[in-house]
């Protein structure tokens, strides 16, 4: 199902903390300056205009690793097995870590990445369980891509509010259980206590259902229930979410109205379907989306325009985007059980 394009999401987000955030440097990292503090915020060389300087940025490794351990949880809420167990023991590979649901042993069909070969991916696709399915594991390539989110620039952080990147530093100190005695410390802690970040969030051949769990997870996060970072026991990063901007991308088999979120259930062809075990989704793998509130702002959203590489092009906007975010959120549940 890779090897074509059916439909694609790509949610243009703007990342501001609600407590202070740290995302630690990797190791080794620190050493490169000698005044920045010992757990300091990772950092990036970037260009721009100017002379290339080092930057705060949040790698799309850690949200994309936040957003799948809340989906997971999601899901095992629901139904205990749809997300696997991702860290068993293969004895077959000297006991190296592997997703439990991933199909055990190396198959002469992979692809240079260990992936399976088309032939041999809906096999794959129907062993794993529905956060594999949508994150990826060793067999399935992942549908949901994480960009780094980078800081904003001056002007789009000046309309948003956002005061120039403010980080902090604390003071932590780690507490010998046994005998309540400091047991190291007390260490640097960088936090950024405010800043915009922003990124591109993108899923492509997706069902709703793959759709809303994404938004579940997206929403939770925004909303304050799961953490990011370093700290999280201790309050720290704690995130908002501001959905800019949606764009929705179906490929030649866009059906006849396309003012909805189509899901591959109803844009794949019936062998497609029947392969990867989604016949069920025929026919009702799609979602109205809501027109527009009556501002004048968003009247003009939601328009169909056509690019070359794919019939049909949505944008939605801010409140529009958190609307049909919330409205797919019941159907991961629906398509679980
Ligand atoms: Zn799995």
């Amino acid at each position: 199902m890779h090897g074509r394009l059916y439909n694609q999401a790509t949610f243009h987000i703007a990342l501001r903390p609600r407590t202070p955030l740290l995302i630690k440097a990797g190791q080794g990292q620190e050493a490169l300056d000698p005044t920045l503090p010992d757990m300091s915020f990772v950092r990036t060389l970037r260009g721009g205009t100017g002379e290339p300087r080092e930057e705060i940025f949040i790698p799309g490794s850690s949200l994309r690793g936040v957003v799948r351990a809340h989906a997971e949880r999601l899901l095992r809420t629901v139904k205990p097995g749809a997300a696997c167990n991702p860290l068993v023991r293969d004895p077959q590979k000297s006991g190296t870590l592997r997703p439990a649901c991933s199909p055990e042993g190396r198959n002469e069909d992979e692809d240079d990445e260990g992936r399976q070969s088309r032939a041999g991916a809906p096999q794959a696709y129907q062993q794993s369980c529905y956060a594999c399915r949508l994150f990826g594991n060793t067999s399935i390539a992942s549908r949901v891509r994480f960009s780094d989110f980078f800081l904003a620039g001056a002007g789009e952080a000046a309309a948003a509010g956002v005061p120039a990147p403010l980080t902090e530093t604390r003071y932590g100190v780690a507490i010998d259980r046994v005998t309540g005695a400091v047991a190291h410390g007390p260490f640097e802690l960088e936090t950024v206590t405010d800043a915009l970040f922003t990124g591109l969030v993108e899923v492509r051949n997706f069902t709703v259902g793959q759709f809303g769990l994404l938004a579940a997870a997206l929403l939770d996060l925004s909303d304050g229930y799961v953490a990011m970072g370093y700290g999280k026991s201790r309050g720290l990063g704690l995130v908002e979410l501001i959905f800019l901007n949606l764009k929705l991308r179906y490929g030649p088999r866009t059906p006849l109205e396309p003012r909805r979120l189509w899901g591959v259930g109803d844009l794949a062809p019936a062998e497609v379907l029947e392969a990867y075990g989604l016949r069920k989704l025929a026919q009702h793998d799609h979602l109205e989306i809501d027109a527009p509130a009556g501002d004048s702002q968003t009247a003009s959203s939601g328009e169909l325009t056509t690019a070359p590489r794919f019939l049909a092009t949505i944008e939605l906007k801010g409140e529009q985007v958190r609307s049909l975010l919330e409205k797919a959120t019941s159907r991961w549940v629906e398509e679980v059980q």
